[in-house]
Formats: structure tokens, C-alpha cells, sequence
């Protein structure tokens, strides 16, 4: 392999430009040649390249977004999109590229390589947290600092005046935000798509929450969670059925997918790119890139894409103990 693109694909998250700045420098120490690709797929298939030194990534590693930009592009979901983005690369002497994205993009990735035998390595970058073969993905960690930093501040006001509030955060169809960031600030309650405890139970739980004279009251909601209602129609059900609480909502929105990246993201993203590069070297494709037990791992495309981490139970025993 003598020339590696890189780019990012699908949903931002903070970390990809310290995983974009990890690869590039990985391919200048090791002397193989390292192209950018702008704008993920749709840049891939019409042929926005461009050169990269170890100088081109220079203070990127605590900037939020990607340089590179992201897109979603349908032409590659056909096999004339793919070929063209193929002969784009093969022009341009690019034989290898990582892949920085979420499920989406590592799909295509697996279609690639196999139409075309074209090597390929993920490495997971979205704040979900909903790949499977990773215990973190670039950007959970800096997501749930940005919503425990919310919370906290919306904290404040709720307990000024004795309200209780519904903040939902995202997570697709998985609870990892809402579970740690829930734990992290002191929820009262968290609602998460992996565990549904039912309207009875959280009914029955703000009001010992208010009995034990807790002043104000934060229930964390997963995007996906499956009580069958958004935030909003969850204000009206507790209204409804209790109303001795003053009820307000608030969606943190895609504030969670912004920001500088946090420390820790920014040091996973680093190894990241450098197992991505040498994995490559080493003549492996078809994987991604994960982290378990603080160890660097690949997992194949195929499995990655198909399941989640599980929730963490023991934290949701502790999430438990921690709101009585
Ligand atoms: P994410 O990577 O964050 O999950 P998407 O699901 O939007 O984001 O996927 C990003 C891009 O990956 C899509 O816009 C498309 O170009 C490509 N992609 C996703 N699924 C497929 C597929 N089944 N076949 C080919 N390309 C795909």
C-alpha cells in the first residue's frame, strides 16, 4: 500500500479531526503517501483529494466538526456511484482509505471492498455509542461532558423554583448518553430504550421523589426510549396525573454533537488512527478499530454493523441505588 485516503462520513462527532490528524501524521511516519477526501462519499465519487503532510493537520486536534466535512450521499448507495468513486481513486493512486463514521458509512465501506477488493478500516466516530466491537467511539466522552454540563445549569433553575424538568438527550436507539451523563448529574430518573419501566413507575418515583422534600426533580430521556412518549407528551402525562410538579422540557439538541473534544477522545482518536494505518500496512482490511479493556482491538465490518455495546447493568443497578 503507498497511498492511504482519509475521511469522515455521516454524523460529526467530536474527536474526528484528532483522528484525521492521528492518520496522517501515523502515514508521514511510516512514509506512505496520505490523501484527504472532502465531504465523505459524495467527495469520494467526484474526486475532491487532497494531498496531506504531516504540517496539513496542524492545530486540528482540539477543533470539534471535521475539516474534511461530512455528507450523506446517495449516489454511492448504487453500484454506478461506487464504480465512479472506484476509478476516482484508482486515478488518483489512492489503494487503501479509513473510514471515520458511524454504522452507515462503515457499511458502504464493506460493500466497497467487496465489489472492488478495495482495503478499508473504520474507525467509529459518532457520540451515540452504538457500535458494536468498541466499548467508547470518538465523541461519547466530549457528549457527555456537554450534557452533564447541561444539566447541571439547568439544575440551577429547576431547583430555584421547584420544578421538575424533562431533558432529553439523543443516543439513537441505544441509552449509553442517557444512562452515564443520568448518572453523572444526578438524575432523578432516566428513561432509556433498553430498559422500560413503565409511566406507573415513573409517576411513583417523582412522588417519593417529592415526599423526601427533594426540591427539584431531573428525568434524563433517551431520544429512543420506549415509553411510547416524546418529552413533551410526557410533561402532559405527569401534569396530568400529578399535579403538584411544575413541569418544563428541554432538548440539549445538537449541542451534544459539537465542542472541543475531550481528553479522552482526543487520546483514543491518536491511537485510533495509528492501529488504522498500520493495520493496513499490515495487509488487514474489512475491520474497525475499537477500544476494550483499554486495548486496542478489530472487530470485522460485518459484526460491527450489526449490534450495539451493551448497557452497562451494573451502572444501571447504580443509577438505582443512587435515586433512592
Ligand atoms: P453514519 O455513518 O453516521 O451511520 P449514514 O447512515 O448517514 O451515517 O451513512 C453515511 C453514508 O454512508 C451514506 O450517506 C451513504 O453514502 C453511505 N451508506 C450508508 N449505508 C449504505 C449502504 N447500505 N450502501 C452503500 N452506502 C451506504
Amino acid at each position: 500500500i503507498k497511498k492511504i485516503g482519509v475521511f469522515t462520513s455521516g454524523g460529526d462527532s467530536p474527536g474526528m479531526n484528532a483522528a484525521i490528524r492521528s492518520v496522517v501524521r501515523t502515514c508521514a511516519y511510516l512514509k506512505v503517501d496520505c490523501v484527504a477526501i472532502y465531504r465523505g462519499y459524495q467527495g469520494m465519487i467526484e474526486g475532491d483529494f487532497k494531498p496531506m503532510d504531516a504540517r496539513s493537520v496542524n492545530n486540528i486536534i482540539n477543533k470539534g466538526g471535521t475539516i474534511l466535512k461530512s455528507a450523506r450521499c446517495d449516489d454511492f448507495r448504487t453500484y454506478e456511484g461506487r464504480k465512479r468513486a472506484h476509478e476516482q481513486l484508482l486515478n488518483a493512486g489512492i489503494d487503501a482509505f479509513v473510514v471515520i463514521g458511524g454504522d452507515g458509512s462503515f457499511t458502504g465501506a464493506m460493500i466497497f471492498n467487496q465489489e472492488f477488493n478495495f482495503p478499508v478500516i473504520g474507525i467509529p466516530g459518532t457520540i451515540d455509542n452504538d457500535i458494536f466491537g468498541t466499548t467508547f467511539t470518538l465523541g461519547f466522552d466530549t457528549a457527555l461532558n456537554t450534557v452533564v454540563d447541561a444539566i447541571d445549569k439547568i439544575r440551577d433553575t429547576a431547583s430555584s423554583h421547584n420544578r421538575l424538568f424533562f431533558i432529553e438527550v439523543m443516543g439513537r436507539d441505544v441509552g449509553h448518553i442517557a444512562l452515564n451523563a443520568g448518572v453523572g448529574a444526578g438524575a432523578e430518573e432516566i428513561l432509556i430504550p433498553e430498559e422500560n419501566l413503565g409511566l406507573d413507575r415513573l409517576l411513583e418515583s417523582l412522588k417519593r421523589s417529592k415526599k423526601s422534600g427533594k426540591s427539584s426533580s431531573i428525568v434524563i430521556v433517551a431520544e429512543g426510549d420506549k415509553t411510547g412518549k416524546n418529552v413533551f407528551e410526557l410533561k402532559e402525562y405527569v401534569e396530568e396525573h400529578l399535579p403538584i410538579y411544575d413541569v418544563r422540557v428541554s432538548v440539549l439538541g445538537h449541542m451534544q454533537r459539537g465542542g472541543s473534544p475531550s481528553c479522552y477522545d482526543r487520546v483514543l482518536a491518536s491511537r485510533m488512527g495509528v492501529k488504522a494505518v498500520e493495520s493496513l500496512l499490515e495487509g488487514k482490511t474489512n475491520l474497525m478499530v475499537g477500544v476494550q479493556d483499554n486495548r486496542l482491538i478489530l472487530t470485522p465490518i460485518n459484526k460491527a454493523i450489526k449490534g450495539h455495546t451493551k448497557i452497562d447493568k451494573e451502572l444501571i443497578r447504580v443509577s438505582e441505588i443512587m435515586t433512592t
